[in-house]
């Protein structure tokens, strides 16, 4: 079929009756019709071959109806052995197809919008066979070029509304706010040839251009980030999937079909979209966007597909996907923040946006459709909101923020080197929670004493599995080469609920954040445990170190797992200088259990987020639960006081690393009530300590006092206690 289209292509003849009539006799069927969009959001029939001509030019759906309608509005083909007796199947009297019984319709698109749909019927009731589905599509996609090509859908450019602003909720992937023009880069040219008659030739090309595009992937990754080891894992385990071979084999053999090197990555990259968006699981769609950063190479590589641009100052990136790579490679020609529509918070690309301290969001469906180069645009990935061609007034209100904040960070840079201490005297110490070696940089940059919490599991979730015992170990060893001395403490994987690697399909639980998670795993399995441990104690070479074990529920649970550590201890030399086992508190039962569990740890670490869930009984990732339950609020103030001070006669360290450490407000309230290390992200460190700095204890203990007592019915108090540290020029 591909070889008569080629030619009937190739002769400039070919019109859309003509190509109608082909699909019938090659595929065969017994009717074929090409429908076309118009403007005004309705579809006509075009061309026809098998049902009435004179229906042709007549014939109109609206988006939505009828069986052509649905697949126009949804995007998806629809495979029917009885189309007539579908409930929204829409009968038109003109058309003459009384007689077919099955249809399939595919949609014709190009760059997500939809040209048209092709539908092929028969007489029989019998559904398309999968090798035809494919074939169809394959001509839907040739369709959509060479509709593409002839101007022939007469969809208005600049349709209505084109020109307005428009909101779009998003999840923050980044924090951080950003003002640019849209870069909506991956817009595809038409391509110009689609056909081929010497598949052989083809094949030599794709090849160079592999080779091609793997030099630019490996010199990227060369070139990566300055120091070092950065974005390896994530990049590394990037590549293998971008590099895979099974995917490249459906290339070649679109090839073999007939057609050329473009059209069949462009093929192939359409029908992972499409699969994509069927996928629910987040991991398998990040690997899958990992290949489509390698298409996007290929295409550069074929002629198919414009060359980034050398710089990107100051633009927004918008796009439908982002694999790491591209990701970095942005970076480096200067985006100042990224809208992504298709990404999540634990994927690669928001991984590196965040080591990267880029402002990402990912974008509710649309964004992508709806900007046209050249736009203003506002990523505001604090309020979880993207803003294209917002209003003057909105921008002006962005930019006193934008403004305020540049003023701030240059205000704060001074607290860098200076120690945290209260106004009083009271020394804090301020620690970084960390989770790849990107993100090492940040010790310096913010003066940290040390890192409190180093999420082993994030480089394992980035990179998609575990590494070998070397490989851990040189990780672990490079974190402390990097804190220079200072205090580290790694945590044992967390994995499970939240957090899983690909290619786990996950307990079937009815609630994974309470089920067989984290150290309930490790203590099950211990040879993945002991593993960790083991490349532990050969990374720290010697030097101190310190291990806390997560999702720890009862002293005897802590105890198997220091059981476990101090049997790989006994065998690796050199013995660690000091060797400390700790636990987060995470687990509400661990505070009816201090005596015993202050006895045999050597420092707890309180995890806020886990904790206040479970202390709540109120999941961490449901949105409306969000502000339903408070730090800043009699009851948990009263439970970290409480542990606080068994910590203090026990004489066993304490710290708080979950996220409300790192808010100014929150922070203080802990020192108050006695906690004197905070663990937190890179960015809330600066913050954190000019609130301690301008702060008094001794003033502010009365004042919290007063609240906790006034919200004794367990409400927040962070209104009030805001209220008051406003009056007292404290930086909220
Ligand atoms: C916590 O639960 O507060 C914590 C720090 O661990 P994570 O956020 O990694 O679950
Ligand atoms: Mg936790």
């Amino acid at each position: 079929m591909f070889a008569r289209l080629r030619e009937a292509l190739a002769s400039g003849a070919a019109s859309l009756p003509d190509i109608a009539t082909l699909v019938c006799q090659e595929l065969p069927a017994d009717a074929c019709a090409i429908y076309v969009a118009r403007a005004g959001e309705f579809l006509e029939l075009a061309a026809t071959h098998g049902l009435n001509i004179s229906a042709v030019g007549r014939t109109r759906l609206r988006i939505g109806e009828g069986i052509i309608g649905i697949v126009a509005s949804s995007g998806d083909a629809l495979n029917l052995a009885d189309a007539q007796n579908h409930p929204r199947f829409a009968y038109k009297s003109e058309i003459g197809e009384e007689n077919f019984t099955a249809m399939l319709a595919m949609p014709v698109k190009r760059a997500g919008r939809i040209l048209g749909v092709l539908s092929l019927q028969n007489r029989q009731p019998k559904a398309f066979a999968p090798l035809e589905v494919e074939s169809v599509a394959t001509v839907a996609m040739l369709l959509a070029e060479i509709l593409a090509r002839a101007g022939a859908t007469n969809l208005p450019e600049e349709g209505l509304g084109d020109a307005l602003p428009r909101r779009y909720a998003g999840h923050i992937l980044a924090p951080g706010i950003a003002r640019g023009t849209v870069l909506a880069y991956g817009a595809a040219p038409p391509i110009v040839h689609l056909l081929t008659d010497d598949p052989e030739a083809e094949l030599k090309r794709l090849n160079r251009a592999v080779d091609q595009a793997n030099r630019s992937l490996d010199g990227l990754i060369a070139a990566s980030l300055p120091g070092g080891n950065a974005p390896r894992d994530v990049l590394d385990a990037y590549r293998m999937v971008a590099q895979s071979a099974g995917w490249l084999t459906r290339v070649k053999e679109a090839i073999s079909d007939g057609l050329t090197a473009e059209t069949a990555v462009d093929k192939i990259a359409r029908d992972l979209r499409e699969r994509m968006r069927k996928i629910g699981d987040p991991y398998l769609r990040e690997r899958l966007a990992d290949i489509e950063d390698m298409i996007g190479r290929l295409m550069v590589a074929l002629g198919g597909a414009a060359p980034k641009p050398e710089r990107a100052d100051g633009f927004l990136l918008l796009v439908r996907r982002l694999g790491p790579a591209d990701l970095l490679d942005w970076h480096a020609r200067g985006i100042t923040g990224v809208a992504i529509e298709e990404a999540s918070a634990s994927g690669h690309a928001a991984i590196l946006a965040r080591a990267l301290g880029l402002p990402a969001l990912q974008v509710e469906r649309g964004a992508v459709e709806a900007a046209h180069e050249g736009d203003e645009a506002l990523i505001d990935a604090e309020g979880a909101t993207f803003i294209l061609r917002p209003e003057p007034e909105v921008v002006q209100v962005y930019d006193r923020a934008l403004f305020a904040r540049s003023i701030r960070t240059a205000e704060l840079a001074k607290y860098r080197d200076l120690p945290a201490r209260t106004r009083d005297g009271t020394a804090i110490s301020l620690m970084l929670n960390v989770g790849l070696a990107l993100e090492l940089d940040q010790l310096d940059r913010t003066g940290a004493d040390g890192i409190g919490l180093y999420r082993t599991e994030i480089a394992a979730l980035a990179s998609g599995g575990l590494p070998d015992v070397a490989a851990q170990a040189a990780e672990y060893g490079k974190v402390l080469d990097r804190a220079h001395g200072r205090r580290v403490q790694f945590r044992t994987l967390d994995l499970g609920a939240d957090k899983l690697l690909p290619g786990e399909p996950g307990p079937a639980e009815e609630n994974p954040a309470m089920g067989w998670r984290s150290l309930r795993v490790g203590l099950d399995r211990p040879a993945i445990l002991r593993r960790q441990l083991r490349a532990l104690l050969l990374g720290a070479q010697g030097r101190p170190l310190s291990i806390m074990f997560p999702m720890v529920a009862t002293v005897e649970e802590f105890r198997l797992a220091r059981d476990l550590l101090e049997a790989e201890a006994a065998r690796i030399r050199p013995a660690p200088e000091t060797l400390e086992a700790g636990t987060m508190i995470e687990v509400p039962s661990l505070l009816f259990q201090l005596p015993g569990l202050l006895a045999e740890a050597d420092f707890v670490s309180v995890g806020t987020n886990d904790l206040m869930q479970f202390l709540f009984a109120a999941d961490r990732g449901t949105p409306e639960l969000a502000d339903r339950y408070d730090t800043l609020s009699a009851p948990v103030l009263e439970m970290i006081e409480r542990l606080a001070t068994a910590c203090a006669e026990a004489d066993v360290p304490l710290s708080i690393c979950g996220e409300a450490a790192g808010r100014p407000l929150d922070a203080l309230a802990f020192a108050a009530v006695g906690v004197t290390t905070l663990s937190m992200s890179g960015n809330a460190i600066l913050p954190v300590k000019a609130m301690l700095a301008a702060a008094d204890l001794t003033t502010f203990r009365p004042i919290l006092r007063e609240l906790r007592r006034a919200g004794a019915a367990g409400g927040s108090i962070r209104e009030p206690l805001a209220g008051w540290a406003r009056e007292h020029n404290l930086p909220v």
